[in-house]
């Protein structure tokens, strides 16, 4: 019966949210619209070219949230992006203004900067312990840790995270009974079992917190309800993407150029880099190849042309080129 199946974010039904179209600022420790009431809502594939959430940039929104340091210019840039965390939609103040639309507009357009800062520390916790289970299990030892043996001979287990270990500040999350109650599953010394169970904990616990509800579709087209998972909220809009990529319903993977995560889901075993960054790092590796020897025949001394070139690739956000390529360049040898 493949109408029991519940589809996931790929296919979320009706959902949208708004994003302010005059942007966000700060003050006060508070994030809000520019210019209040003048949303523009989106859904995510309505193939609407303006649309932030289309596809593979849509599928990696919860790891871009991940990777958000705090600083309000990051966090700025995020909410242009995509708006603010519990932004749900609301009835455009124009419409209203106008007539079109019958209901009073609610709005949400201000959040706490603390509230993103928490936020942020959660998802780059959960982030980072799913991290580390697949690709450095030895890293997991820095944050799970076996107590000392009680009079039983029982010892318990401790998960620690402190802000610090996320790139954050002197927030610290530290988690243990839970983990203690299943003690008995565990081979002393092991953090793998320890950290699987505690992001099941943990993740569960924040889609309680932001949930995505069932929701039912009559399809015309086919003539059948079908059933989706509807998120409230952005929040909980990237919850449901860890959630699914958890089950192992997505693959990711960063660009090897601009370190931004891909959803490479369906796409070759090889990918490696955007198409568009590999053109951005071809073009202006010419560029460079060319300046070297122009700035060599100046009289320049290869540590001086590094230097001059890698500023150059450094704001291009481009992978820094080393001594031997300069000086492969020089005697006219191919490399890259
Ligand atoms: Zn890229």
């Amino acid at each position: 019966m493949d109408n029991s199946e519940i589809t996931l974010y790929h296919d979320l039904a009706h959902f949208r949210w708004n994003r302010n179209n005059t942007g966000y600022k700060i003050e006060n420790r508070l994030i809000k619209a520019t210019k209040p009431g003048t949303s523009v809502y989106f859904e995510p594939f309505s193939h609407d070219p303006n649309n932030p959430f289309e596809t593979d940039k849509y599928t990696t929104m919860f790891l871009r949230f991940a990777e958000l340091d705090c600083s309000e210019k990051m966090i700025i840039e995020f909410a242009n992006n995509y708006g603010l965390l519990e932004s749900t939609y609301f009835n455009d103040i124009e419409e209203y203004l106008n007539g079109e639309e019958d209901d009073i507009p609610f709005y949400n357009d201000c959040e706490n900067l603390n509230y993103w800062d928490r936020q942020i520390f959660l998802m780059k916790a959960g982030v980072k312990i799913w991290d580390y289970m697949l690709n450095d299990r030895p890293k997991l030892d820095t944050f799970f840790k076996w107590g000392q043996d009680d009079e039983s001979g029982d010892a318990e287990i401790f998960m620690c995270i402190t802000s610090q270990q996320l790139g954050l500040g002197d927030k610290s999350f530290h988690i243990s009974g839970d983990l203690s109650l299943m003690k008995d599953r565990f081979r002393k010394g092991d953090t793998l079992l320890p950290s699987q169970i505690w992001l099941q904990l943990f993740v569960n616990q924040q889609l309680q917190q932001n949930p995505s509800l069932p929701h039912i579709e009559f399809n015309q087209d086919t003539r059948r309800f079908s059933q989706y998972l509807r998120p409230n909220t952005l929040l909980g809009t990237m919850w449901l993407q860890f959630f699914q990529a958890l089950q192992g319903g997505k693959q990711f993977k960063r660009c090897a150029i601009c370190k931004h995560w891909e959803d490479v889901t369906g796409k070759s075993k090889s990918w490696i880099q955007h198409s568009e960054c590999g053109t951005r790092k071809r073009t202006n590796y010419s560029r460079a190849k060319i300046d070297a020897n122009m700035l060599y025949h100046q009289g320049l001394s290869v540590v001086d042309i590094l230097s001059h070139i890698n500023k150059h690739f450094k704001k291009l956000q481009l992978p820094l080129v080393k001594e031997a390529t300069v000086l492969a360049w020089l005697k006219n040898k191919n490399v890259e």
